[in-house]
């Protein structure tokens, strides 16, 4: 853009010219003010001399006037030196002080008659070596040669030359260097003559590479930007870069050259190009900026823009620089921006671990942000949590733990550089007790730099409870643990005991199944042997009775019939004792048939009518349908009833009642009751009654008679027959036994028994 090192050429002339200009003029003044003094010294002497004689008055008047104004002149003339002289150094200072500014005096024949210090640094010649010489020698070979044609013009060389040349060291290196060759001051030596002031460029090249680097730069940044960048000369685009061509979507080379209305929407046109105008004039002040719509890409809706420029020179002429923003990406950008900013705060508020950022400036930290949990678990008011100074922030937070000093020792490893602590379990106690987890590290910009800390803090209280009862569950496991251990032994030397205890059970058991059979044994032998005789003594007791053997007297009469009942009851017994012996070695038989219930059941009612009508007792029949029949073992069925009305008048009261009811029971069986009125039986006895030899009055001295045999015998034989039986009792009140068997597979109806003997009361 701008001109390879045309700014630096110009700088350095300048420079130059400014110390050759400085040069001669205390060149100059030295000169005059040395004339001045000749001036003065020759008007002394002719007022002294003594070939002038007497002077006229006027003459001496005028003389020492002159005297007066040359010493003024000469006052004049120091101060005004001295005062070149602290501009720039005396003229030796001058002459010596730049390293990089060589000056040379030179005569007419270009001989050197002065070699400043700077020309020393700069050659490497020594001064006393060159004075006398001709300057050639300080040239590269043949750049003399160029530049003696221009100084044999005498315009030239009057006004003096400016030249970009190549010099040589004492050593022989060349090097650049600018030179000006100028005609010294008059007056300076006797002969006229040149003064030389050359500048070594080496170190100047350096900068140009480094500005030039700079300007590349440069470039690479105006071309890399977002904004688009423009140069208008004469309202053309004399210069675009690439984000411009992008923003009004037109190739880069097209724009070049191209009007900048082009760029701007109709609507816009006359207003923004009237500003352009009067800014490129100079009219609208250094610079400026102007928002407007640009023309979109073609068919689509036009640009938002921000136009700003300042004025600049462009190859020589004036010129505005601007740049272009587009505003509709932006507000775009921003809408994401503010979209993606809502997301957080939703985050932050909605999350249950409290948050909070304390930014950090030189004015020390406060807080910028704290989320609505961290709020609740502190029990701080959201709305006053902004701003708040860090000190300000311990202060509150310490007044709600139970441990203040923890806290307080966490904040300020927390705001030590590079530390990110944690602290676990804080118990707070306001607003009401939590345990928290705190954790914390630095907040960082894109570059790195910190610019606040971040704190997190997670409410724990369930964790830790439940850890605390987990841990409490696990000592009383433990401890259950080890008693539970100390059970299984105490339990495996009982097992062990009773193992032991179990083999003598076994052993008494052994012994006691011995004795059993020895008992059952003998009951069936001595059952059977009592059997016979008394059946025998039955038959002739009956003999004795229908007088087979005799008359027999009214009291010897009386006397046998008792006898006879108490036989009868001895042979039913005796028959109980052998049928249950019988049962108890497995050698029961049934002998199946169908039976009309009314049959079996009038014949147990017969076998025990002489006790019943004793006791003055009322029997009563209830069947569901006359014909049931049943399917059993005659006999055994005839002893299960016997058995059971024998108890039910045993048991009962005098004038009592008893009911023997028969219906059809489901899966083929019939269900039967025997319900008596007499005494009951506990209800504790009642699973009981059904074992053998068990009676609920087992004493010596019991009331009623009999063997405890009766009902286990009840409940074997119905048993046998698929059957089973229960008792319903209330003590005082009656019991009922229940009992069911097979219903007869044909139900007979000429089985049935005469309608008279339904329902009625036998006595
Ligand atoms: P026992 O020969 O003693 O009658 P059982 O086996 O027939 O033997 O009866 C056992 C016991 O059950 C009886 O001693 C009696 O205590 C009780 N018991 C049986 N039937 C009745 C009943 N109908 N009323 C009251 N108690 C009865």
């Amino acid at each position: 853009m701008v001109p390879d090192g045309a700014i630096f050429m110009v700088g350095s002339v300048a420079l130059l010219a400014g110390s050759v200009a400085v040069a001669l003029a205390i060149f100059a003044l030295g000169s005059l003010r040395r004339s001045a003094k000749r001036v003065a010294g020759q008007v002394r002497e002719i007022r002294r001399h003594p070939e002038v004689g007497e002077l006229t008055p006027e003459s001496e008047t005028g003389l020492k006037t002159l005297g007066v104004e040359l010493n003024h002149l000469l006052g004049d003339l120091r101060a005004r030196l001295r005062q070149a002289a602290a501009r720039s150094g005396d003229l030796l200072a001058l002459m010596d002080a730049p390293s990089d500014l060589a000056l040379v005096a030179l005569d007419g024949e270009w001989q050197i008659t002065a070699f400043g210090r700077g020309a020393v640094a700069v050659t490497g010649w020594p001064r006393e070596e060159m004075l006398g010489r001709h300057v050639e020698i300080l040239f590269a070979p043949g750049s003399w040669e160029t530049i003696l044609p221009k100084l044999a013009r005498r315009s030239l060389r009057e006004a003096g030359i400016a030249e970009r040349v190549r010099l040589q060291r004492r050593d022989g290196e060349l090097f650049p260097a600018l030179i000006s060759l100028a005609p010294a001051p008059e007056g300076r030596a006797a002969t006229a003559g040149f003064l030389l002031v050359a500048r070594d460029l080496t170190a100047e090249r350096a900068l140009e590479t480094r500005l030039r680097e700079s300007e590349e730069r440069h470039r690479r940044l105006v071309e890399g930007v977002g904004d688009g960048v423009f140069i208008l000369q004469g309202e053309r685009l004399v210069y675009v870069n690439p984000a411009l061509a992008r923003i009004v979507a037109i190739e880069r080379e097209a724009l070049q050259g191209r009007p900048f209305k082009d760029l701007l929407e109709a609507g816009d046109l006359l207003r923004t190009m009237d500003i352009v105008r009067r800014a490129e004039r100079g009219e609208e002040g250094g610079a400026g900026e102007i928002a407007c719509r640009l023309k979109g890409e073609a068919g689509g809706a036009p640009l938002e823009a921000r136009v700003a420029w300042s004025r600049t020179e462009f190859g020589g002429r004036p010129a505005l620089i601007g740049t272009v923003a587009d505003l509709t990406a932006r507000a775009r950008l921003e809408q994401v921006i503010a979209a993606s900013e809502a997301r957080l705060q939703a985050i932050l508020m909605s999350t249950a671990d409290g948050i909070l950022v304390l930014g950090v400036s030189s004015r020390g930290g406060s807080v910028v942000l704290a989320n609505r949990a961290f709020c609740e678990q502190f029990g701080l008011p959201a709305e006053d949590m902004p701003g708040l100074s860090e000190a300000e922030l311990a202060g509150r937070l310490q007044a709600r733990v139970a441990d203040p000093a923890r806290i307080l020792s966490f904040l300020e490893e927390a705001s030590r550089p590079g530390a990110s602590p944690r602290l676990e379990g804080l118990e707070v106690t306001v607003p009401r007790r939590a345990l928290l987890d705190l954790a914390t590290g630095p907040v960082r910009a894109a570059s790195g730099e910190i610019l606040g800390l971040l704190f997190t803090s997670r409410d724990v209280t369930v964790r830790l409870d439940l850890e605390g009862n987990l841990r409490q569950g696990m000592d009383d496991l433990g401890r259950a643990k080890s008693e539970l251990e100390g059970a299984y032994r105490e339990l495996a030397e009982a097992q062990k005991s009773l193992a032991q205890r179990n083999e003598q059970l076994e052993r008494l058991n052994a012994e006691l199944k011995s004795l059993d059979e020895m008992k059952s044994n003998l009951l069936a032998n001595v059952s059977h042997e009592l059997h016979t005789p008394l059946v025998s003594i039955k038959g002739y007791t009956e003999m004795i009775l229908k007088r087979r053997l005799g008359p027999l007297t009214p009291e010897q009469e009386r006397g046998l019939s008792v006898a006879l009942k108490n036989i009868d009851r001895l042979v039913e017994m005796i028959d109980n004792l052998l049928s249950f012996s019988r049962m108890e070695k497995g050698e029961t038989q049934l002998h199946l048939e169908d039976i009309p219930l009314w049959q079996v059941v009038d014949e147990a009612v017969e076998m025990v009518g002489e006790r019943i009508k004793k006791k003055n007792i009322a029997v009563t029949t209830e069947y569901e349908t006359d014909d049931l029949m049943m399917r059993g073992d005659r006999t055994k069925i005839g002893q299960v009833l016997t058995n059971l009305l024998t108890n039910a008048v045993k048991f009962n009261k005098e004038g009592g009642g008893i009911t023997i009811r028969a219906r059809k029971g489901p899966r083929g069986f019939l269900e039967m009751e025997v319900a008596d009125t007499g005494i009951g039986i506990p209800a504790e006895e009642q699973g009981k009654i059904f074992e053998r030899f068990y009676q609920v009055d087992g004493s010596s001295r019991r009331k009623y008679e009999g063997t405890g045999i009766g009902l286990s015998i009840v409940r074997d034989i119905l048993r046998l027959h698929g059957g089973s039986i229960r008792v319903s009792s209330e003590p005082g009140q009656g019991s009922v036994f229940i009992f069911t068997l097979p219903l007869a597979r044909v139900q007979a109806g000429s089985a049935a028994r005469p309608p008279a003997g339904r329902g009625r009361a036998r006595e």
